[in-house]
């Protein structure tokens, strides 16, 4: 993969895409600048190297065309603040852009509008990755998150001009690595979660490089329900229950493990709850999280691993109750002594909410970029750039 310390930057402007998919409150500031955070030490970097101007592009949100309410505008001051330079917001019309770009002092920063707000962005057409590329002389891709959609800002201008992998994406990709290509054993996956369905291509994928693979959230239901124990009214995937059925049985089965015992309720409002082994499982209740012997037995296999990785909460966390389990192991993945690496949307937001997160030793904010770069698929945006999954 080509990385950014291969490319000139002097007195050339870069096109950088990054990841400024940020929520916006109510009162039009970012809520939370986690992504803008992450995106400065790429641009830090090249304004150092004395790139004549930073042309940042990102998508927010999945707008359909032109929406107001997903513009890039609320970005602009925060960043500005962080960087500690002005920052501007570019001309929609990207020939008027070329101009202003054009006609700017040394180490001029703009802002282009939402990627998505122009037709093409989507169906990576090639005009369009073109009239991009006219912004600048060199692309560099910071935007992890959007690395496996071939779009026009993250596939088809690396095409067009010379392009390499900026410091967030280049942390990203060796983090993973590392834990598929080179982990130090034992090496524990940890997944939980909403649905297999979501996560099975990474079972597959993991389920031969790991020593152990621990199962939970509504996830280990389909499971249970595959070895024909009753799960009640948890929710399941009844089309999933083959495919469960066949990892019990397949190659590597022994690595699996599952909840032996889990905490139930009528329902995700009651508070009336019960820990029960999982052949106890009451037909009129759910399964919300997991029970304290599989707590035990899931934090003392992470606490005795060298390497873990764990993406999907194992119970409801957004009810205190049914917290318990998904914060426990937020603390044996925090006292795990190897190395760690947790990634998903809810598993980060759990892991902050347990107050571990400044203990592990990577937070892969990818989303659906990691997960599929877990599931061993080739990502066109690091493809591009001349990355090759082993
Ligand atoms: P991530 O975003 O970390 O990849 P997922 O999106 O796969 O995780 O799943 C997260 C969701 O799974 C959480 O919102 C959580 O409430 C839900 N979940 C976990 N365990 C259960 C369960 N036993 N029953 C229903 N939902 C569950
Ligand atoms: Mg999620």
């Amino acid at each position: 993969m080509r990385l950014i310390e291969t490319l000139e930057y002097h007195g050339r402007a870069v096109f950088v895409r990054v990841d400024f998919n940020v929520t916006v409150g109510d009162d039009g500031s970012v809520t939370n600048d986690t992504r803008i955070r992450a995106a400065l030490p790429t641009l830090r970097y090249l304004l150092d190297a004395g790139a004549s101007a930073l042309v940042l592009a990102s998508h927010r949100g999945r707008p359909k065309g032109f929406d107001p309410a997903l513009s890039l505008g609320p970005v602009v001051e925060r960043l500005a603040m962080l960087l500690e330079c002005p920052v501007s917001v570019l001309p929609f019309d990207l020939a008027e852009a070329r101009r202003v770009v054009g006609a700017a002092g040394s180490g001029t920063v703009f802002l282009l509008e939402n990627t998505r707000f122009y037709p093409g962005e989507e169906a990576n057409d090639p005009t369009l990755a073109s009239s991009f590329a006219s912004l600048a002389d060199v692309f560099v891709e910071d935007a992890f998150g959007s690395v496996h959609r071939a779009h026009a800002s993250t596939e088809g201008i690396a095409h067009i001009l010379p392009a390499a992998a900026g410091l967030l994406v280049q942390r990203e990709v060796r983090a993973l690595e590392r834990v598929l290509e080179r982990p130090e054993r034992p090496f524990t996956a940890v997944l939980g979660g909403a649905k297999v369905s979501d996560k099975a291509r990474v079972i597959q994928n993991l389920l031969p490089r790991v020593d152990r693979l621990l199962i939970g959230g509504a996830m280990a239901n389909t499971f249970l329900l595959a070895q024909g124990l009753e799960v009640g009214k948890s929710l399941v995937e009844p089309d999933r229950v083959e495919l469960a059925g066949s990892l019990l049985g397949g190659d590597g089965s022994e690595k699996l493990v599952l909840p032996i015992d889990v905490v139930v309720a009528d329902s995700l409002d009651s508070t009336d709850v019960a820990s029960v082994p999982v052949k106890a499982i009451p037909a009129s209740s759910a399964v919300y999280d997991i029970g304290p012997e599989t707590t035990r037995l899931f934090a003392s296999e992470i606490v005795g691993s060298h390497t873990v990785v764990w993406n999907g909460p194992v119970g409801v966390f957004e009810r205190e109750v049914f917290a318990p389990g998904t914060y426990a192991l937020a603390e044996a993945v925090a006292q795990c002594p190897g190395y760690t690496v947790v990634g998903g949307g809810e598993s980060i937001t759990a892991l902050g909410r347990s107050g571990f997160s400044d203990r592990v030793d990577h937070i892969s904010t990818g989303g659906g970029a990691s997960l599929e770069f877990l599931e061993g698929r080739a990502l066109p945006g690091l493809a591009v750039l001349g990355y090759a999954n082993a």
